[in-house]
């Protein structure tokens, strides 16, 4: 496998999880996480947290949580800007996976209308609309354990997409390292791959790929020079504790993911995950501003889940940090609030879409 100059041949795992330099000797610690004063210099972002500092922050008053998070926000972001990007499934269901959440798994009957790769020429115009209505970011995701045929397919439509002056992200499975590449050759800004949870709750949700796999992926991501984005769900019957791991994970990446979505399950029938107990809204928040504290230059992106959520829990998200969110009625396969009702809540919160 090769690797990045900076990062020699130091094996995977130790390169995602590695902390950088910087912070070896301790010149930020657990004062950073809780003390720090507005006005104060800059903090470089961390790739060395412990678990031990991660749920220290966990269990911080609710209050002192998202003041320390809302805070960091400012410092990296203006607050009342959210990015918006638009998703699309292009190849729904039939997927040989087994992820306990997913209603595009084969393992499951969700009664889902399964989908055959789309056409590039309806990607396109789905694409175009995506832009009029104030999207900057295309996303693509199809119901692959990894791309096969209609690889090149895909290639086109990225090509297109970037050619309307869109940003691109595709969600395609587990890659090879020239896959990757020809991703990126084509024009693909960002390749999404969730870690989903914790590395020891992974197979609790997911038993036909390790949190490994997921690890080879997104080196083959970087190498290529595309962006990442990746984040996690919550509330798929995980503690406190995995939803540490999995932001300690994320955050000791050796780069942190340009784009961290944290999803709330969606509970839906006939996956194995149905009958999960509901989140409590502000662990949900929690984590947010978790992400948000851990990767102050990433944006963290409300995904998943936003149909159920108030006007009001995701206000506190937003103050939380989250500073992304997917806009139009459908998610891959899972509805989100109407663009009307998104365009009210930025109204009322004085939040503007980013460039
Ligand atoms: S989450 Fe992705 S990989 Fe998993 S079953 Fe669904 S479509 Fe397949």
């Amino acid at each position: 496998m090769t690797t990045t100059g900076l990062q020699g041949e130091m094996p995977r795992e130790q390169r995602a999880r590695r902390g950088g330099d910087r912070h070896k000797h301790g010149r930020i610690g657990l004062s950073a996480a809780f003390g720090r004063t507005p006005g104060e210099p800059e903090d470089e972002p961390r790739h060395d947290w412990t678990i031990d500092e991660v749920e220290a922050l966990f269990a911080l008053p609710f209050n002192d949580l998202l003041f320390r998070a809302a805070s960091v926000h400012r410092r990296f972001f203006d607050p009342n800007r959210v990015q918006i990007s638009r998703l699309l499934s292009i190849k729904t269901g039939k997927c040989p996976e087994d992820c306990k959440y997913c209603p595009q798994s084969a393992h499951y009957n969700t009664g889902l209308v399964r989908e055959d790769l789309l056409e590039v020429e309806t990607v396109l115009a789905a694409a175009r609309a995506a832009k009029e209505s104030g999207a900057s970011r295309f996303c693509m995701g199809a119901a692959w354990r990894g791309p096969g045929k209609g690889f090149d397919q895909v290639l086109r439509m990225i090509e297109g997409i970037k050619a309307l002056g869109l940003e691109t992200c595709a969600s395609l499975g587990l890659l090879s390292a020239g896959q990757a590449r020809k991703l990126k050759g084509a024009g693909l800004d960002y390749y999404n791959h969730n870690i989903d949870t914790s590395s020891e709750y992974y197979e609790e949700i997911i038993t036909t790929r390790s949190f490994e796999d997921r690890l080879q992926t997104l080196d083959y991501v970087r190498e290529a020079g595309l962006k990442v984005c990746c984040g996690g769900i919550v509330g798929m019957g995980e503690k406190e504790h995995d939803r540490a791991r999995m932001l300690q994970s994320l955050a000791n990446m050796f780069e942190h993911p340009e784009s961290v979505p944290i999803n709330l399950l969606i509970r839906i029938p006939g996956t194995p995950l149905e009958g999960v107990d509901e989140t409590d809204p502000f662990d949900f928040i929690r984590t947010i501003a978790i992400a948000r504290i851990l990767m102050p230059r990433s944006h963290v992106r409300l995904s998943a889940g936003r149909q159920a959520m108030s006007d009001e829990m995701q206000a506190l998200c937003f103050f939380a940090g989250a500073n992304s969110m997917f806009c139009g009625e459908r998610l891959l396969t899972a509805s989100n609030p109407s663009p009307d009702a998104d365009r009210r809540l930025f109204g009322r919160l004085g939040l503007q879409p980013e460039d």
